[in-house]
């Protein structure tokens, strides 16, 4: 059978449709198919990543934050700022803009990259045949010498707390809201958790986060978790670890949780509760029995570290897929996977993988931290400056947080970057490339910086690694 196609992804998340183009970039034949549908009922691509994901929620805190910022920042600033109001609706529209700009961008990039979009729900069949069902209900079946699967991830159910699409929602839903909800229960205090409650903490909710584990964000730095945990909770969110829901339940009240912790049992009543305990991939149904795609116990498409799946010239990337679940990860393994297709060497570094919560300060890290560091028995030094001692985030008025870098005992290879920061999504970048370049910490210390940026905090913590920091006092250098 002659192939209509040289690559099939299935999905058009960060990961599918930058495979797609890469593949389209370097002469193959491209089709993507996706299942999406808009707030109208539209095909789109983008994936949750644009559409109910990093996109939107961004969206929300800019505004948010504008409007926090307005409220309790500009003052000390000297500027006075009157008859502050809100309008939710128009802060949605202005969110849905932005969103429908840039899946209108990834249309027009399939076009010029003659990549042809398939509107439907495709599956795995033998010999790297796909069937589409289209929305309409009519089915297609393609092939392609190679398919790269896509699929991403869905969040998590509880069966404590059944999602009504209303008061009981999962993170979508929480981004579509046209009211403030006077009284929000969050069930979660992770990435989403934590962004989502805090656009509604701004925008004038009294937020309850109810987290099982007693540790907050384990995967963090603990020093500057502790910090976060605090900062947090002086901003509004109740933040309650060690608690486990019981049952969410629908009263005249409003939605009531029943929860316990190891001494006690209590009840929280709140008009409206997300539902943020982590995604999980989507894999039910992809491909035919008769395919041998291997999956996880959990349902992640098993993978070796190329991607190939246990079906030949088939493989996987993204949320489906072990690894964090972070659009940029699914982007690099889409154009890794596009190279090796092409018969080029195509790598990811998962070593160098930034994580962002893009709370206020945002916090941000690459790399080991020192709770990995010590298990694993390696020697490191530590080097930390903080921000209430950077001339620029004085000067905004943004005192919050430091920057942690740790390198080396022996060799001073710059192991990992921890930072909380008003910026520290876009700071963490020049600690991305200290990774990917194998710098040691005097490289950075013996960069020039511009003056005066947050980045020199950077700068300070590199020479804070050998007791040099140059705006600390001595007492504080290490
Ligand atoms: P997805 O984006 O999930 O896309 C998969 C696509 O495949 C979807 O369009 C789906 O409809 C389609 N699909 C699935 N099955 C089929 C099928 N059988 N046939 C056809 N189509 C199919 N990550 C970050 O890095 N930064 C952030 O700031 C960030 N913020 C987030 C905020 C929220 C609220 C959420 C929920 C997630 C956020 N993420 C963020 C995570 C990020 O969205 C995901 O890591 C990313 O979207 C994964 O990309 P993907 O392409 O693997 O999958
Ligand atoms: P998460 O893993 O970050 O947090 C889920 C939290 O829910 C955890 O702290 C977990 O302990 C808690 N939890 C689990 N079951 C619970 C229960 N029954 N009761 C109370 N708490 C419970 O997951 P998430 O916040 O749902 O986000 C999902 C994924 O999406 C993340 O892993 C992340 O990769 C991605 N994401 C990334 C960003 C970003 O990059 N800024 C933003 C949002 C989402």
């Amino acid at each position: 059978m002659t192939n209509k196609y040289d690559v099939i992804v299935i999905g058009a998340g960060p990961a599918g449709y930058v495979a797609a183009i890469r593949c389209a970039q370097l002469g193959m034949k491209v089709a993507c198919v996706d299942e999406w549908l808009d707030r109208d009922g539209k095909p789109v691509l983008g994936g949750t990543c644009l559409n109910a994901g990093c996109i939107p929620s961004k969206a929300l805190l800019e505004s948010s934050q504008l409007y926090a910022r307005l409220q309790q920042d500009a003052k000390a600033h000297g500027i006075a700022v009157e008859g502050v109001s809100l309008d939710v609706s128009a802060m949605m529209a202005s969110k849905d803009a932005t969103v429908d700009d840039l899946t209108h961008g990834i249309a027009a990039l399939f076009d010029t990259n003659a990549i042809e979009w398939i509107a439907g729900r495709g599956q795995l069949f033998p010999d790297r045949q796909v069937q589409v069902t289209l929305h309409t209900g009519e089915q297609q079946t393609l092939s392609a010498g190679h398919v790269i699967l896509a699929t991403g991830s869905v969040p998590v159910e509880l069966a404590v707390a059944p999602l009504n699409g209303d008061t009981i929602v999962d993170s979508a839903g929480a981004l579509n809201w046209q009211q403030v909800p006077q009284r929000l229960g969050i069930i979660g205090a992770g990435v989403i958790g934590l962004e989502l409650g805090s656009v509604w903490r701004r925008l004038g909710a009294e937020v309850v986060l109810l987290e099982a584990q007693e540790l907050f964000l384990p995967m963090a730095d603990r020093q500057l978790a502790k910090s976060a945990l605090n900062l947090f909770r002086k901003q509004g969110l109740d933040i309650r670890l060690g608690e486990h829901v019981k049952a969410a339940t629908m009263t005249d009240a409003g939605v009531t949780i029943a929860h316990e912790n190891d001494t006690d049992a209590d009840t929280l009543t709140v008009d409206r509760l997300i539902v943020a305990v982590g995604r999980r991939p989507c894999s039910d149904g992809l491909a035919a029995a008769e395919t041998e795609l291997l999956l996880d116990e959990q349902g992640y498409i098993h993978v070796d570290e190329e991607c190939c799946t246990s079906v030949p010239a088939v493989y996987a990337i993204g949320d489906a897929v072990r690894g964090p679940m972070l659009a940029h990860k699914g982007s690099e393994e889409g154009m890794a996977v596009a190279e090796r297709i092409a018969g080029q060497p195509g790598e990811v570094n998962y070593d160098a993988i930034a994580s962002v919560i893009y709370t206020h300060p945002e916090i941000a890290w690459v790399g080991k931290t020192e709770e990995a560091l010590k298990q694993a028995g390696v020697e490191y030094r530590r080097g930390l400056f903080p921000f209430a001692a950077s001339g620029r985030a004085r000067a905004m008025q943004e005192t919050a947080g430091e920057v942690k870098i740790l390198s080396d005992a022996l060799t001073d290879q710059v192991l990992g970057v921890h930072i909380m920061a008003a910026q520290a999504s876009e700071l963490i970048a020049q600690a991305v490339l200290a990774l990917e370049f194998d710098a040691s910490s005097e490289d950075i210390a013996r960069t020039v910086f511009a003056h005066p940026t947050l980045s020199e905090a950077m700068h300070e913590a590199a020479l804070a690694v050998d007791g040099r920091a140059i705006h600390m006092a001595r007492s504080r250098r290490r």
